[in-house]
This record gives C-alpha cells, sequence and structure tokens, in this order.
C-alpha cells in the first residue's frame, strides 16, 4: 500500500538522485564507464531540465494557473479506510477542502458496512474520486497483462461501487517505466504526480508530517501537489495541524506583502482541465463545481 521512490532510472534520473544527495564515491561509480564528456551532458541537461523527479515523471506535477498564485491541491491515496478516511472527511469539510482521493479497488469494495457511507460522503462533500487500481501492485514489475488487469478493474470495481465514472489515475509507487507509458498511452490516461510526499505512510509521525509540509508550503512559489494517504493515522493526525498552520499563516501574510497560500479546490481543477467553453460554463454555474455532475466527469481529459 505504500509508494516508494521508484527509480527506472536512466542517466537523467541516477545523475538527479545524486545531485540530491550523494557522496564521491557514489559519484565516481555512476561516472565508471561513461565518457567524461558524455556525463557532463547529461548531467547539464538534468540541471537545465530541473524537472525530472527520481521517479521520472515532471515536476510541477501540473500546470501552473493563469495567476500564479501559490496554491496547494489535496490528493490522499490508498484508501478507503471506514474510519480514518471519515475523520479525515470532518477535516475536510470542516476546513473547506475538496480533495481526490485515488481510491484502491478492493479498498472500496469492502464488506465492512462503514465504507459506503465513506464513499457517499466524498461525492456530497464534493471530493474527486480517481483511480489508484484494484490491488495496488507495482505496474512495471506485474507481467504486462496482471498490470493491465489492475488498472482496468480498479477503474470498473470503483465506478461499480460509487456509481461515478473515473478519469484520473495515480499509479502505485508512482513507478514509471516503458511498459507503464504504454499502459497510460493505450488508455488515453495520464499519471497524476505529486510534488510534495511527506512520507508519512513510512515514519509514521505526524509531526514530521506537518514540518515537512508546512516547511514545503512556506516557500513554495506557484502549485504544488500534496500527495498524503487517508488510511495513515498521521496523516490523519497531521492534516488538522496543516490546515490551521496555512490560516495562520495567511494571517501573517496579510500584514506583508507576500503572497497567499490558497487551497487548490480539487473541482475546480477537473473544471479547468474540462474543454474550454464547458469549464467555463461550470464556472459560471457556480454550483456545478462544487459537486462534479457525472456528465462532467465523463469528459474529464
Ligand atoms: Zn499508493
Amino acid at each position: 500500500m505504500r509508494p516508494r521512490r521508484e527509480v527506472r532510472q536512466g542517466d537523467a534520473a541516477r545523475l538527479t538522485r545524486v545531485k540530491h544527495g550523494a557522496n564521491l564515491a557514489q559519484l565516481s561509480s555512476l561516472c565508471y564507464g561513461i565518457k567524461v564528456r558524455s556525463l557532463l551532458a547529461v548531467l547539464i541537461l538534468a540541471l537545465a531540465a530541473g524537472s525530472v523527479t527520481a521517479a521520472g515523471w515532471p515536476q510541477p506535477a501540473i500546470e501552473q494557473g493563469d495567476s500564479r498564485d501559490i496554491e496547494v491541491l489535496f490528493t490522499f491515496d490508498d484508501g478507503p479506510s471506514p474510519l480514518l478516511t471519515a475523520k479525515l472527511l470532518d477535516t475536510l469539510k470542516e476546513h473547506h477542502v475538496q480533495a481526490i482521493f485515488f481510491l484502491v479497488g478492493n479498498m472500496a469494495q469492502s464488506k465492512d458496512k462503514r465504507t459506503a457511507p465513506v464513499l457517499e460522503r466524498m461525492k456530497a462533500e464534493g471530493h474527486v474520486i480517481a483511480n489508484h487500481t484494484q490491488n495496488h501492485l507495482d505496474e512495471c514489475r506485474a507481467p504486462l497483462e496482471k498490470a493491465a488487469a489492475d488498472i482496468d478493474n480498479g477503474k470498473a470495481t470503483i465506478e461499480r461501487v460509487t456509481g461515478w465514472p473515473l478519469a484520473w489515475i495515480r499509479i502505485p509507487f508512482g513507478a514509471r517505466c516503458a511498459q507503464v507509458d504504454q499502459l497510460l498511452a493505450d488508455r488515453g490516461l495520464w499519471h497524476f504526480h505529486w510534488d510534495l510526499d511527506p512520507q508519512e505512510w513510512q515514519h509514521h509521525s505526524a509531526d514530521k508530517a506537518f514540518t515537512y509540509v508546512t516547511g514545503q508550503l512556506a516557500r513554495a512559489r506557484g502549485r504544488v501537489v500534496l500527495l498524503m494517504h487517508d488510511i495513515q493515522p498521521a496523516t490523519i493526525g497531521a492534516l488538522p495541524r496543516i490546515l490551521t498552520w496555512i490560516d495562520e499563516e495567511n494571517a501573517r501574510r496579510a500584514t506583508s506583502k507576500k503572497k497567499q497560500i490558497k487551497i487548490l479546490q480539487a473541482p475546480a481543477y477537473a473544471a479547468e482541465k474540462l474543454p474550454n467553453g464547458l469549464g467555463g460554463w461550470l464556472r459560471e454555474a457556480g454550483e456545478g463545481i462544487q459537486s462534479l455532475p457525472d456528465l462532467v466527469a465523463r469528459v474529464l481529459p
């Protein structure tokens, strides 16, 4: 259930990793067998791009807004959890935040009686539901047919239990390889990556997650996608503190010329992705953005 930094490395990705925390031994072992000139060329490319993540997905994860505002989009993976996701929904409601939930099919079809009401709340409270596959496989290591089925079954299961068509997918672990690229292309999909990853699934510390996220948001310059996990107690503990910090930080910024940190509401971002006419119509309709109608969700790119 846990994301890890999946590295399907080409030279650029390896060098990006090296750039972020390497020692001389790593660098020299990397240099071994590579002509210095071509190494330099790759290094220059990697630095110039500056946007290649360890997993090879572009960052920032989504297009920047026209306004160039500082905005954070909340996304939660691996749920739903009957108990923890419900608590998370309470926090989001209290702070008027609408998020994207990347659900796992076998979690969504849980026999636990508390699961269906959680899914109902997600829809009723204006969140966007998306696919995180049926069984959360590493789609780069799974045989092609198994990986394809994991993606397709996840979508089918979540659509069946929620009654909503899904447009977006996040590949487990953010794993990227030629197989995943092909599977996505065949389906006209793109992987919804992230910018901020507090790794709370690994250290289980709400404190660490809070410190990382607020530290990053304090420095953010544009739009950022935050990845957390609604099945992790550390997420449930950190989220109210993060949202309160944003309010307090904005109050501090109001007294200076610093830009506010805004929440990018998931349905508003979805509306941006719609074909021009439809997006404009939705924005005018106002209410339509609050809860995405089925018809609209169907045409999401
Ligand atoms: Zn996941």
